[in-house]
């Protein structure tokens, strides 16, 4: 399923969509819940979706909470409350609950979300021709540009990926990635995260004997290559070390690490990283 998905990016969306679709086929009979509540148990399915396809697909009085609402209830009610932070979406929700008509719901949340969208914009909200202007706290005391408050988002903080890409005859080692990481699923190769850009030839190496590998003596050295991804909250930057090896991984070693030698056609089959990918495109086997 990765395989199809690679490249787009979102990779917890797609196993997200995937178990969510098991779980309506099967705890749900193939009818998809149709209540706030029900979908909020949908995997991947938080208070925003839920709200979202209760009040559009089924009518049910339940506020929609975007950037646009949160920015059009701070400036119209006069909120302080930092809406990055978790603890201010309750007072919002509440808020929004209680404008809310139980016959138009779908209405209003397209509605207030469209008017965040054109009329009271981020940076130039259109205040002169503004149907709220008497009655909005933030025109009515100079507070446009001060709300919403919205603290900054943390800097997208930079790792180091140095990738060992073990090569014997025309195989390439590569492994699954794990849980709890970017790219869960998805295959790259033998990896040493470092704190820097640099990694001494020792530490390869050390990696390569801590893997079972030996060094082929017969290969002149290759460059490494230098790639960077970014992504929405960390910065990968990629070298990527060619190391040829004389005989092929010791099994045990590299089955410990996860590492499994395939062939051309193999990796190209298997669900990659973009930048996996890339670097493999520019690989002669
Ligand atoms: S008066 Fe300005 S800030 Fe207030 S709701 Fe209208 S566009 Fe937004």
């Amino acid at each position: 399923m990765l395989r199809h998905w690679q490249g787009l990016g979102y990779y917890s969306r797609a196993r997200n969509m995937h178990h969510t679709a098991q779980q309506v086929a099967g705890e749900y009979n193939g009818q998809f819940p149709s209540s706030y509540a029900e979908l909020l148990k949908l995997r991947g399915v938080g208070q925003y979706t839920a709200a979202a396809i209760a009040s559009f697909a089924y009518d049910e009085k339940v506020a929609v909470l975007d950037g646009n609402v949160f920015r059009v209830l701070a400036r119209v009610f006069g909120v302080t409350q930092d809406i990055a932070a978790p603890a201010s979406r309750k007072i919002f929700q509440q808020l929004a609950d209680t404008l809310i008509p139980a016959d138009q719901p779908a209405e209003f949340n397209q509605a207030i979300m469209e008017f965040g969208a054109i009329q009271c914009t981020p940076a130039k909200p259109d205040c002169l021709f503004c149907p709220l202007q008497t009655e909005c706290y933030a025109f009515q005391h100079g507070m446009v540009q001060e709300l919403p408050v919205k603290s900054k988002a943390k800097a997208a903080r930079t790792r180091y990926f140095h990738y060992l890409v073990l090569r014997h005859n025309d195989t390439v080692y590569m492994r699954k990635r794990g849980p709890k990481d970017i790219w869960e699923g998805l295959y790259d190769f033998a990896l040493q995260e470092t704190g820097s850009a640099e990694l001494s030839v020792a530490s390869v190496v050390n990696a390569v004997e801590a893997v079972g590998g030996r060094l082929a003596t017969d290969r002149a050295e290759e460059p490494t290559t230098a790639m960077r991804h970014i992504l929405s909250h960390q910065k990968v930057e990629a070298r990527f070390h060619p190391i040829w090896l004389s005989e092929p991984l010791d099994v045990k070693a590299a089955g410990a690490a996860g590492l499994v030698a395939y062939s051309a056609t193999d990796i190209e089959r298997l669900p990659k990283p973009v930048i996996i990918t890339n670097f493999i495109s520019n690989l002669s086997f």
